[in-house]
């Protein structure tokens, strides 16, 4: 069965409360349907506070879904360590809540991702992390920022290097062009003053 609009709404507000009951007590995050999300299922949009979920979903994966992507909005980044951990706490949570089927769904998606964190740790969060590291430490290198964040994903030098790299220094250059960006604009404000 395809998922109905007022299904997912209501889903989404179920999940909410049951399983992330301290998370978004304001209600500021909205579930909403997407086309097309690159094949994904769900995806989360931290920045507008949005949870995605793509045409297609079945209504026995939605809650799962609901699920992995909320704990996404909890927990920064990808797939890593403490979004396993969330996810095991709501696995808990549906067995005591006697939803077995759904809580064994979580477990298997917890399992699927256990061999590959580091390619989960997805390039977007890589870029993101290197941009706050290089704006927010002057003194820090590029090294020492790709020493943080490989040590973050469990990955080698190598391995982070080849799946990130391109993410890592992107985030590099820019997080080394706001200060200055700022700094001009301060500057700029500065000289017209009386
Ligand atoms: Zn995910």
């Amino acid at each position: 069965m395809i998922v109905k609009r007022g299904d997912l709404q209501r889903e989404f507000a179920r999940v909410r409360r049951v399983f992330f009951p301290r998370w978004d007590r304001k209600r500021e995050w909205h579930v909403r349907w997407f086309p097309d999300l690159c094949g994904a299922d769900g995806k989360c949009f931290r920045g507008t506070k949005v949870i995605g979920i793509a045409h297609g979903v079945r209504m026995k994966d939605l809650t799962l879904v609901l699920i992995h992507e909320s704990a996404h909005a909890v927990v920064f980044g990808g797939e890593n360590e403490r979004w396993k951990a969330r996810m095991r706490r709501a696995a808990q949570k549906a067995e005591k809540l006697g939803e077995n089927r759904l809580a064994k769904q979580i477990q298997a998606e917890v399992r699927a991702y256990r061999r590959q964190s580091a390619i989960s740790f997805d390039p977007s969060y890589v870029q993101d992390r290197m941009e706050d590291i290089a704006s927010e430490n002057p003194a820090v290198t590029f090294d020492a920022a790709v020493a943080i964040l490989r040590r973050e994903c469990a990955a080698t030098e190598a391995d982070f290097l080849k799946h990130f790299g391109k993410a890592a220094r992107a985030g590099w250059r820019e997080g080394k062009r706001l200060p200055r960006l700022w700094e001009a604009a301060r500057a700029r404000r500065t000289s017209t003053e009386p």
